[in-house]
């Protein structure tokens, strides 16, 4: 057979391309891809969502170690750390030009004329 990502011919038993990498139809014949299917206990946490908007980087992790088994689980950290960084960006930014507006505030009320 050949490789579909690549089209490398490959042994008929090879599960994973050597050239590319791809996973074959034996790969999945072969039942690792029950593997890789989410646990049955995988669902969307709202609970985690929060925590990983409060820690991104706890979401990174948790949606870099969970992907694979918790999908679902892994999305809500992944969303919640997106909107955490994004949401920290903003604050950030508005926190720097509301301090910069005021130093100017400031130094213009201070000025001699
Ligand atoms: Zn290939």
């Amino acid at each position: 057979m050949y490789c579909k990502n690549c089209g490398e011919k490959l042994d008929d038993m090879a599960v994973v391309c050597p050239k590319c990498g791809c996973p074959t139809d034996n790969f999945y014949a072969n039942g690792n891809a029950g593997d890789k299917r989410p646990a049955a206990d995988d669902a969307p946490s709202a609970g985690f969502s929060v925590l990983c908007f409060f820690f991104p980087i706890v979401g990174l992790i948790l949606y870099l170690v969970w992907q694979d088994t918790y999908p679902l689980r892994a999305k809500s950290c992944g969303k919640g750390a997106i909107i955490g960084v994004v949401v920290e960006v903003v604050l950030g930014l508005l926190v720097g030009i509301i301090a910069g507006v005021a130093t100017c505030a400031a130094f213009a009320m201070t000025a001699p004329y």
